[in-house]
């Protein structure tokens, strides 16, 4: 069974949902929340600086991912967290 761990990065707090879920409020102050792969490493929000860095580098990746499928997915794309590689198609 596949789930996605959903955060809300304000409050520091995870929630673990089924995939099919496909959005999560936060329960403290109702923001919706952003959402990983259950196998994606989340940091403890109790690291407030490791938290906030490693939810502003996803929030990073997950702009290059939408752009590199705009732009054709041209040319070589690797992204840490999302732990995908990208050769791309026109190679
Ligand atoms: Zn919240």
């Amino acid at each position: 069974m596949s789930n996605r761990t959903w955060a809300c990065i304000e409050c520091g707090k995870t929630y673990r949902r089924h995939q099919s879920i496909e959005s999560v409020r936060c329960a403290i102050c109702r923001n919706p929340c952003e959402y990983v792969h259950w196998k994606i490493h989340v940091p403890s929000p109790k690291k407030r600086k490791v938290w906030e860095k490693f939810w502003q580098a996803y929030k990073i990746e997950k702009q290059l991912l939408a752009d590199y499928y705009k732009n054709g997915r041209k040319g070589e794309l690797r992204l840490e967290i999302l732990s995908m590689h990208f050769h791309g198609s026109d190679s």
